[in-house]
């Protein structure tokens, strides 16, 4: 059966690091719209130009811009048995809209979850702050708590940058945006017997692991 696997919880809460691994143990697509709109903006196409104020300000980008991109990655053939949605939907418009694209593209009934990372918001500012990726590869590191073998470098080699709406004053937008439009998401996948909370704070290999319990 298709696995369709969405990913909810609030900015810096590890979503990132654990979809890119799932996504190459299940070989599904790993869609993280996040990174879409940033290599939207870095190609100036018109979706870029109109998303990045809003990214810049750390509110979410106008529903139209999203939705048109998450439909077409869902009908891309790689899709066609399981995907892993990082950053999508963020608000119960959004949930709605993939509900009906799903309606569209399944030919069949598929495994539908919604994995809420529940963690310690207080450790999520400074997460933030000390976040950083590489151009390359997009693996993420922490300065603090897990940083590259050398300063200044992905072990890859490519050059670590910082996000431009990693900063205190964005963040907290950002939070804002959380708790405003997309935490509701949890009481609305509830509703429909979906949801499952998973454990997310401690150390990656632990979540890792509380992670294929709660996939299946
Ligand atoms: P993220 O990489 O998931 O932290 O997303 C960075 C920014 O991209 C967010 O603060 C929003 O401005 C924008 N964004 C990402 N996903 C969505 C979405 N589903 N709807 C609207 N805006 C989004």
């Amino acid at each position: 059966m298709k696995k369709e696997l969405i990913f909810l919880g609030p900015p810096a809460s590890g979503k990132g690091t654990q979809t890119a691994r799932l996504s190459e143990y299940l070989g599904f697509p790993h869609i993280d719209t996040g990174s879409l709109l940033r290599a939207a903006i870095k190609n100036a196409t018109p979706e870029g130009l109109e998303a990045k104020s809003y990214i810049d300000k750390g509110a979410l980008v106008p529903v139209e811009i999203v939705a048109a991109i998450i439909k077409n990655r869902l009908a891309q053939d790689d899709c066609k048995n399981g995907y892993i949605l990082d950053g999508f939907p963020r608000s119960v418009e959004q949930a709605d809209i993939l509900e009906g694209i799903n309606a569209e593209i399944d030919t069949e009934p598929a495994d539908f979850k919604a994995i809420y990372f529940d963690v310690n918001m207080d450790l999520l500012m400074e997460r933030i702050i000390y976040r950083r990726s590489c151009a390359a590869c997009s693996t993420i590191y922490n300065l603090k708590t897990l940083p590259p073998k050398h300063e200044g470098a992905c072990d890859c080699g490519g050059e670590l940058i910082q996000r431009k709406d990693d900063n205190e004053e964005t963040a907290k937008v950002r939070f804002e945006t959380y708790f405003n439009e997309t935490a509701p998401l949890t009481d609305y996948y509830k509703a429909k017997g979906v949801l499952k909370v998973l454990d997310a704070n401690g150390e990656i290999e632990d979540i890792w692991n509380r992670l294929l319990q709660v996939v299946g």
